[in-house]
């Protein structure tokens, strides 16, 4: 019997739609391998439609997706037409936090020896071979936007942000890493924090104690986050599992996409273990380049390969991500990568690499 999901699309504004459109093919593609049918279901939220209804993500909307679907998949948010950004930030950052998304992954896994800026680690053994996941925790640290403004403009302004790290929110994000860690087969994880600077992060460095117990067979390592940057430039090859809060979650994790291919490649995918999640790539709207068919899909289709996996269907997710190294082996790539192919191209060749490696 052939399994059906129905996932909600955003696509959202700017380049959004276009890296989209390009990559739904694709997941439908990789989904048929695993006799998988996907179901979209397009939601129209994003600039346009809060331009005209002065709607961002209307409570029913918001239901739906709670309730009555299998996972969301979003092109981008951002429009220079709503300088706050508010839509975006409703949307994005409303779906994160109401449905409760705690953990923020992003894969950090080379798929094409060109696309890494570190020169050989040793030239005569050539290519690199980068393949690490950050778990960023997502609900809280300093995103929850409470603190203090005073004296705001003069020359006394003090601005106060409160950091918030709670037992329960960094145990579940510390499992959540270890138990991907376990069913991955990966053999090392990393914690990271700042504990010799910052007080509140020594609530890390006893709950991973705690936490790693139950994982004897996996190697527990900490690292300061300013020697992570450093370790991660030098040797990426080393690391293979890192964990850690919001903030420096954010900033490892785009220092780990430029590891591998930068934004054009960068998938993300903000999940709640159990539940439906909520995927995308990492790249903004880019609206420079809106319009052009120019815009990388490869980060989109790869946040599909996330989706697929998390809706338990590993084999299409695997076949998607071989048609994205397939793709780049034949030099199948946007301007940004250095080729000369369009959204609609790439997006075509690696659908027509999935049918064509089915039969
Ligand atoms: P945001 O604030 O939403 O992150 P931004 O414009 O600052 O938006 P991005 O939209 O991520 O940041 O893009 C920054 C630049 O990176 C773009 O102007 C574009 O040149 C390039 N870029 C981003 N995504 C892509 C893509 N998918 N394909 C090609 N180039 C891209």
């Amino acid at each position: 019997m052939t399994k059906q999901f129905r996932i909600a699309v955003i696509p959202g504004d700017g380049i959004g739609p276009e890296v989209i459109d390009a990559a739904l093919p694709a997941l439908e593609a990789a989904a048929a391998t695993e006799g998988a049918r996907m179901n979209w279901h397009r939601l129209p939220y994003g600039a346009d439609h809060y331009l005209a209804t002065g709607e961002t993500l209307p409570d029913a909307g918001f239901a739906e997706l709670r309730d009555g679907v299998d996972g969301i998949l979003l092109g981008a948010l951002g429009d220079p037409r709503v300088p706050d950004n508010q839509h975006a930030r409703d949307i994005l950052l409303g779906l994160r936090f109401r449905l409760d998304l705690y953990v923020n992954f992003r894969p950090c896994r080379l798929l094409h020896p060109a696309l890494c800026p570190l020169r050989e680690r040793d030239p005569r053994t050539p290519g690199r071979s980068i393949d690490f996941a950050i778990f960023r925790e997502n609900t809280e640290g300093g995103y929850l936007g409470q603190g203090t403004a005073e004296h705001v403009g003069t020359a006394e302004e003090r601005q106060v942000t409160h950091e918030i790290h709670t037992a329960p929110k960094v145990t579940r994000i510390l499992r959540a890493a270890f138990e991907w860690a376990k069913a991955n087969g990966r053999t090392r994880i990393t914690m990271s924090d700042k504990s010799n600077a910052v007080p509140a992060h020594r609530l890390w460095g006893r709950l991973f104690a705690e936490v790693g117990a139950a994982y004897p067979d996996i190697t527990q390592e900490h690292r300061y986050v300013d020697a992570l940057a450093m370790e991660l430039v030098r040797d990426p090859e080393r690391f293979q599992v890192i964990v850690t809060n919001n903030l420096f979650g954010d900033i490892l994790s785009d220092l780990g996409a430029e590891l591998v291919g930068g934004l054009g490649l960068a998938a993300s995918a903000n999940i709640h273990p159990g539940r439906p999640g909520l995927f995308e790539p990492v790249h903004g709207s880019a609206p420079t380049i809106a319009g052009r068919g120019i815009a990388n899909p490869l980060a989109s289709i790869l946040s599909g390969s996330l989706l697929l996996d998390h809706l338990g269907l590993a084999g299409a997710a695997e076949r998607l991500t071989a048609a994205v190294r397939a793709d780049l082996d034949a030099g199948v790539t946007t301007p940004d990568l250095g080729g000369t192919a369009s959204t609609t191209e790439v997006g075509r060749w690696i659908t027509a690499w999935l049918q064509h490696s089915r039969s």
